[in-house]
């Protein structure tokens, strides 16, 4: 079947906005699905932000940063560059309704220097943390932070799961960068969750912390205590097994893998990041 052939068959069978969609990825343009350029078609960066959304936004970056919801780079990252700005009022959100981001459930547009998401809602842990998925892009964007989009995609989807780890409890900062890990079984995790519980095991290992690693897994060992360097090399190999898994599921979480197919996002693509232009 030619690719012509499967274009018309795939606009026939989808829903308005998904042609929408499709329609900007045949003119060259790149629909938005967690993170993307999206311009008008004058061009014309005319958007408007709502403070009210800005707002909860700014609350949950600051509790984030207060609390130690998310990692430290992380912290850095929302206390240089994305709560300055939603201060500042020069990092828009814009409040969409859900159906007109195809597949997505909020994006960040580089160009705009703007989240579109759905109302966010401060008691959902999921809303917060897709808020904080999308303020990482913002920070990324502001630290022009020029990334593939595999990386970046990869960065805000793993705080996004960290910080839904940090609430239940499973992963603790502890002194020096370090990550406490407390469950017992962590096989029945997603795999982002398990790439990052082996991998901040294994630096807990090697900082002499093995205390930290009080959880254990499918192969039945509790390895609280256990500074052996043959654990730490199996929690090296579990976190580089686990990454393709861990690839997979952001790469459907954030709507790339669903797309590839059709040739509409490309994992590899260099993103330009030009920083967040209204806060100069
Ligand atoms: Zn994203």
């Amino acid at each position: 079947m030619s690719p012509g052939i499967l274009a018309v068959l795939l606009l026939s069978a989808l829903p308005a906005s998904a042609q929408t969609a499709l329609g900007r990825a045949k003119a060259g343009d790149v629909p938005s699905v967690g993170e993307g350029r999206e311009v008008s078609a004058s061009g014309a960066k005319a958007v408007a932000g709502d403070p009210a959304e800005a707002a909860k936004a700014l609350a949950i970056a600051e509790e984030a940063v207060k609390e130690r919801e998310v990692p430290a780079w992380t912290r850095k990252l929302l206390e240089s560059q994305v709560i300055p700005a939603l201060k500042q009022g020069c990092l828009f959100i814009v409040k969409v309704d859900e159906k007109d981001i195809p597949g997505s459930a909020a994006v960040y547009d580089s160009d705009l220097d703007a989240i579109k998401t759905p109302a966010i809602d401060l008691r959902s842990p999921d809303s917060r943390a897709k808020t904080l998925h999308e303020l990482v892009h913002a920070g990324q964007d502001g630290a022009r932070k020029n990334q593939m989009r595999e990386d970046s995609e990869a960065e805000a989807y793993e705080v996004q799961v960290e910080y839904l780890m940090r609430g239940r409890g499973v992963l603790a900062e502890a002194e020096g960068g370090l990550v406490g890990i407390k469950s017992a079984d962590v096989a029945a995790m997603g795999a982002v969750d398990r790439v990052l519980v082996y991998r901040y095991a294994a630096a807990n290992v090697k900082a002499g912390r093995a205390d930290l690693n009080d959880f254990s897994d499918a192969s039945g060992m509790r390895f609280k205590g256990d500074k052996s360097s043959d654990v730490r090399q199996y929690f090296e190999d579990m976190a580089e097994t686990t990454a393709g898994s861990a690839k997979n599921e952001w790469a459907m979480a954030t709507n790339i893998g669903a797309m590839v197919g059709s040739g509409v996002r490309n994992t590899k693509e260099f993103l330009e990041k030009d920083g967040l232009t209204r806060c100069r």
